[in-house]
């Protein structure tokens, strides 16, 4: 992996890894111009944000607004609506808290794609266990597209609010947010969009400020990890169930200033990075498809997110296929859940995905820092781990 100006002369970073990283949807490596702000604003502007009455809180609190205009810009809102979270999941919760409210008298209509990340359904199941929501579901294709039928039998039906990811953090589906936001509202529901794989790679305008509440993370944009934001225009603590909220808690000033920063280098560079990276994916599957036989490429090919490649390779266990890769590529089995878990992925039985591809199904997420070389090398290992473990399986067969 190429880090350019990652030496930090101050921190003692651990030896460099050679395992080739391609998990980026898991998280990203820290940019060191992020890892430079945040150190330098742990170290210079340690005031208490919410203590302004000298110099230091005036300085930390300049920090959170400056990060927050970043966040704002990123996604085409407006900086008041930035409120900073410990990460996407605590920005999901505060945001489907908010919808249900301090005094719900009927349980909250929520839709959801059947493709949203874990931490929406938890979210979204807890809620309806507590008899605070029912939940209908949107249907995805085999591509993990909307059905937009789906979409618009529950808005029909009544709705409150609907949530759709901006992409997957599997597949990499990306969603056509700019007819989907003003649909939801013509219907008189709110929206909850998780962008947390998308912020930076996709553009949010002209719709960005439209969306009631947008979930963003620091640690999938080469930022700190345990900082997130909510975005939301109609977002108050007050109104967040079962909360009460009364007292602001201490801003973690270096870790938003971090996220602002990550946020600020998405802008600048995400066209010209996104082009690059998708520019070695394509390269990369054409590579695995031609020396793979039968190998299948998931999500969809004409509308995914630049940084993904999920394939599956019929009938051949991806853990046995990610273990003889550990110490030279990391990528994810991407068909459990969460990576390491048994139980399989919600997101591709939901697109009908059949068990001997589900069985194979690997996820490669490119990133900021990958190299051309790295990509030639994982596809040479890649190749061999899985003619290695097709020939082990082939040989057991015939004991
Ligand atoms: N939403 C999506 C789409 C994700 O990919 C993730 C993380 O994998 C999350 C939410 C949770 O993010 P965080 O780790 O910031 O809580």
């Amino acid at each position: 992996m190429n880090r350019p100006g990652s030496s930090l002369a101050t921190v003692p970073l651990p030896a460099a890894n050679q395992t080739i990283y391609l998990d980026h949807h898991a998280t990203t490596p820290v940019d060191a111009r992020v890892a430079k702000i945040v150190f330098d604003v742990m170290v210079s502007s340690f005031g208490n944000a919410n203590s302004t009455d000298h110099i230091y809180g005036e300085t930390a609190a300049s920090v959170v607004a400056d990060a927050k205009c970043r966040v704002a810009e990123l996604v085409g809102a407006d900086m008041e609506n930035v409120f900073f979270t410990s990460g996407s999941t605590e920005a999901i919760r505060l945001a489907i808290s908010h919808a249900i409210g301090p005094t719900r008298s009927s349980p909250l209509r929520i839709a959801l794609t059947r493709v949203e990340h874990q931490a929406v359904i938890d979210t979204a199941h807890l809620a309806e266990q507590l008899g605070l929501a029912v939940i209908t579901w949107i249907d995805v294709d085999h591509r993990a597209r909307l059905v937009s039928g789906s979409l618009y039998t529950a808005l029909k039906s009544g709705t409150d609010l609907v949530c759709v990811m901006a992409a997957n953090n599997e597949v990499g589906t990306i969603y056509p947010l700019e007819e989907i936001v003003p649909l939801v509202h013509t219907h008189d529901a709110a929206i909850l969009v998780d962008a947390t794989q998308a912020a930076g790679r996709m553009s949010f305008d002209p719709f960005g400020a439209d969306i009631d509440y947008l979930i963003l993370s620091g640690h999938k944009i080469y930022g700190p990890k345990g900082v997130g934001a909510l975005v939301s225009g109609i977002y108050e603590a007050s109104q967040v169930y079962g909360l009460g909220v009364t007292h602001d808690a201490t801003p973690n000033v270096p870790g938003i200033a971090g996220m602002g920063e990550a946020c600020r280098i998405m802008l600048s560079e995400g066209e010209v990075e996104t082009r690059r990276i998708l520019d070695m994916r394509d390269r990369l599957q054409t590579n695995l498809v031609r020396q793979i036989p039968n190998l299948v490429v998931n999500g969809d090919q004409q509308n995914r997110l630049a940084h993904n490649l999920h394939i599956a390779v019929p009938d051949t266990p991806n853990d046995l296929i990610v273990s003889r890769l550990r110490k030279k590529v990391a990528i994810s089995t991407g068909a459990a859940c969460m990576s390491g878990a048994q139980s399989p992925s919600h997101v591709l039985r939901a697109m009908g995905m059949e068990a001997g591809l589900q069985e194979g199904a690997l996820r490669i997420g490119l990133g900021r820092f990958t190299s051309e070389s790295d990509i030639e090398s994982a596809a040479a290992e890649i190749i061999a781990a899985v003619r290695d473990v097709q020939k082990a399986m082939a040989g057991k067969e015939h004991e």
